[in-house]
């Protein structure tokens, strides 16, 4: 999670490096873009506060660049600032926006500018809600919203690097990150994660479409693929950083969990000991955490702790697998 800090090292120090890069001539752009939408991406303007209707919605889906299409913000991460603008706590990922230190109109202010293309989207301020503590105030005209029906669902089981492994395999789920939730501290290490003291779960948030497969089938095979059986344990794992918990978005995910848990109890003989816990926040872990199994396959722990779960998952889901 991006926090001011990060930003002003991101405007000193230089900018994320993007996934891809569009270039266009001032010329370009305006041949394409409608004038409004031009003067605003493309000369640093501002719109009218209060003159989009996208500042008062909030229905799920993306916004992408107006210019380059770049997916910038989700909406799980925009909030009512009552500004006039569009606003959002945190960009979808972290190298999807740029931040350039702006000095016009006799203010200091921090400017957000699409990182692929370069748009001028708006500023940044650090008067957001917690815990990410920023405002990100974007020009609606900027923005073109992108339909979807993506879900994101978070659960602990273990070590993450087994339970990324499960689910990056599953039909319908399209992202899988490892990471940190349930805990009291903004963006911890894994350092201090393993010390058992910040209340951290490791995590999975899973992305998945749910015309492709349920948020009931997700918690079954969650269920059934670690064991939900033994507190703050997950075989040799120890500490209530490898618990079994179900990190819930709503009250019909938290009635979901509750009827998958009682289903999955019947596979079992002993109690299931896993938490049921709103969901407050997820914090990524560090990139060599991410996609694990898949880029240390020949390693000890992959062969001997993750292989054996997986080749029990496979034999129990071959209808739901990629
Ligand atoms: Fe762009």
């Amino acid at each position: 999670m991006l926090k001011w800090i990060d930003i002003v090292k991101f405007a000193n120090k230089g900018n994320p490096t993007p996934d891809r890069r569009v270039e266009k001539t001032e010329d370009e752009w305006r041949s394409i873009l409608m004038p409004e939408v031009f003067r605003i991406t493309r000369l640093k303007g501002t719109e009218r506060a209060n003159s989009s209707a996208m500042c008062s919605l909030f229905e799920p889906g993306k916004y992408a660049c107006a210019c380059c299409d770049t997916e910038l913000f989700d909406s799980g991460e925009k909030f009512d600032s009552g500004t006039g603008w569009p606003s959002f706590t945190q960009p979808i990922e972290e190298n999807a926006v740029a931040y350039h230190k702006d000095r016009s109109h006799g203010m200091s202010r921090m400017e957000a500018l699409c990182n692929t293309c370069d748009a001028h989207l708006g500023h940044v301020f650090l008067d957001g809600p917690m815990p990410s503590g920023l405002r990100y105030c974007i020009n609606a005209l900027a923005m073109k919203k992108v339909h979807s029906d993506e879900q994101k669902a978070t659960f602990g089981g273990g070590c993450f690097w087994c339970t990324e492994a499960i689910f990056q395999q599953l039909k319908g789920v399209t992202k899988v990150k490892s990471g940190y939730s349930g805990g009291a501290i903004v963006n911890p290490t894994y350092r201090e994660v393993c010390s058992g003291m910040t209340g951290h779960a490791e995590v999975v948030e899973v992305t998945y479409d749910p015309k492709l497969i349920s948020y009931e089938d997700l918690l079954k095979i969650h269920l059934t693929t670690h064991n939900p059986t033994t507190l703050n344990r997950q075989g040799g794992d120890r500490g209530t950083q490898y618990r079994s918990i179900i990190f819930y978005r709503n009250d019909a995910e938290k009635a979901t969990a509750i009827k998958a848990t009682a289903i999955v109890q019947g596979a079992y003989d002993q109690l299931l000991v896993t938490e049921l816990k709103p969901f407050q926040a997820f914090f990524a872990a560090e990139g060599k955490h991410q996609n694990y199994y898949n880029d240390n396959s020949e390693g000890r722990y992959c062969q001997a702790v993750i292989n054996p779960k997986l080749k029990k998952f496979k034999a129990l889901y071959q209808d739901k697998l990629k």
